[in-house]
């Protein structure tokens, strides 16, 4: 090649270069100049390019075949084929946003990398961006879906080479408060371990280690609704599974993971959720929320202050005067070791928690029902019970008897002023 005229000059000079050295289409060369106007598509600027310097420079410059282009191999005619499968696999989804994710062998990324940087090429865009604006600009059009950043409805993923598409929608989040009226249902699903949830003899068949959990009566309602298979529960803190949870319940986040439908009726599902488990569950206040929720709902139970019944039981015998003892708890601070019974699931420190207020009142001569408030994350059974001095001082120890928790119910959990 052999520049004829004086025009030649330090901004020419990488054309030729450019074009001499690579094997590029005009798409690939237009997007070297992708930031530079006017502001027409990759393929005109590219051909613009070649037949200026053909007619100046009056050089030959062949054109390049897609295919044969030394950074794309003609990707974007996979395009139309892309677009075609992505309106199959959307038209299950309810959605109005997307965000359509790319991904690109290294190889492509690292040979257009190499190239931009030897040639210096500051205007250019990258073919991964440049691919994905172009499907978001035919999606945009065609199904008429908007594009968003921050919290799409649906993820469109792509393989630009394969033509492979897999499309799956954001989670929805859902907020409320549960009541638990029966004892002996865990908060969370416990997957079998034998089996990993499949089903085994282990566990009936059901994949379970409890036939039934809070989140499984609250999320099957709303995952058949919202046509999801999964969900995942965050609740503020969690009862034991002997404990009911009472008063103005527990707050919780659940999340249905990939959701076909978005648009239920939350005031409706309630109805039926609180239908269907009449005597177990009672959900109250249903609303839609988003991600951060989950973690202000954890803030909330490490925060919290939280009040119980607890029924327990005196050996040998209650006393005269061992209500007023329990006096001595009142704004105590208790140093409490992680309980025996959940060291294998925790891990071995000290709390220093504090007890505010135990109002107690003999049942019978082995008996005390107690209303406890305390810090939340603070072991009530054990509080009781002094699990062999590892919580200190306890009710056992106050009492210098041996004092057990039969029953415990939570009844308020308070923000901490
Ligand atoms: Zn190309
Ligand atoms: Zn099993």
């Amino acid at each position: 090649m052999h520049a004829t005229t004086t025009m030649e000059n330090e901004d020419i000079k990488p054309l030729f270069s450019l074009i001499e050295k690579h094997n590029l289409c005009d798409k690939c060369l237009g997007r070297m100049f992708h930031n530079l106007k006017p502001m027409i598509t990759e393929e005109e600027k590219g051909k613009c390019i070649r037949n200026f310097l053909s007619m100046f420079f009056n050089v030959k410059l062949g054109e390049v075949d897609e295919r044969n282009c030394e950074i794309c191999k003609g990707v974007f005619l996979n395009l139309e084929g892309i677009m075609e499968e992505v309106k199959k696999k959307i038209s299950e989804y309810e959605a109005e946003t997307f965000e359509v994710g790319t991904t690109f062998p290294p190889d492509v990324i690292k040979r257009e990398e190499e190239i931009i940087a030897r040639e210096n090429l500051i205007h250019a865009e990258s073919i991964k961006s440049n691919f994905n604006n172009k499907l978001s600009e035919m999606i945009k059009k065609e199904i008429g879906l908007a594009v968003d950043h921050e919290s799409p409805h649906l993820l469109i993923n792509v393989n630009a080479y394969a033509q492979k598409v897999s499309v799956k929608a954001s989670p929805l989040f859902i907020y409320g408060r549960y009541r638990k009226l029966l004892r002996g249902i865990p908060q969370a699903t416990w997957t079998c371990k034998k089996c990993s949830g499949k089903g085994c003899p282990a566990c009936n068949g059901t994949g379970k280690i409890y036939k039934e959990s809070v989140q499984d009566l609250i999320s099957h309602v709303l995952l058949e609704e919202a046509k999801a298979k999964k969900s995942k529960f965050h609740g503020a803190g969690r009862e034991d599974i002997d404990a009911r949870m009472l008063g103005r319940g527990r707050p919780f986040v659940i999340e249905l993971i990939n959701p076909k439908k978005r648009k239920i009726n939350l005031e409706e599902l309630e109805k039926e959720i609180n239908k269907r488990n009449k005597g177990k569950i009672e959900i109250i206040g249903l609303t839609f929320t988003n991600r951060d929720k989950k973690r202000e709902v954890k803030v909330l139970s490490e925060k919290a202050i939280k009040k119980y019944r607890a029924l327990i039981e005196i050996k040998p015998k209650v006393d005269e005067g061992d209500v007023q003892k329990l006096d001595k708890l009142e704004n105590l601070e208790i140093m409490q070791r992680t309980p025996t019974r959940v060291l294998s699931r925790r891990k071995d420190k000290v709390r220093r928690k504090r007890v505010y207020e135990v109002k107690a009142k003999t049942i019978n001569d082995r008996r005390m029902e107690l209303t406890i408030t305390c810090d939340g994350g603070l072991y009530v059974k054990e509080l009781i019970n002094g699990d062999s001095g590892r919580t200190t001082p306890s009710i056992s120890e106050i009492l210098n008897k041996k004092a057990e928790c039969t029953e415990l119910d939570v009844i308020d959990i308070m923000e901490a002023p």
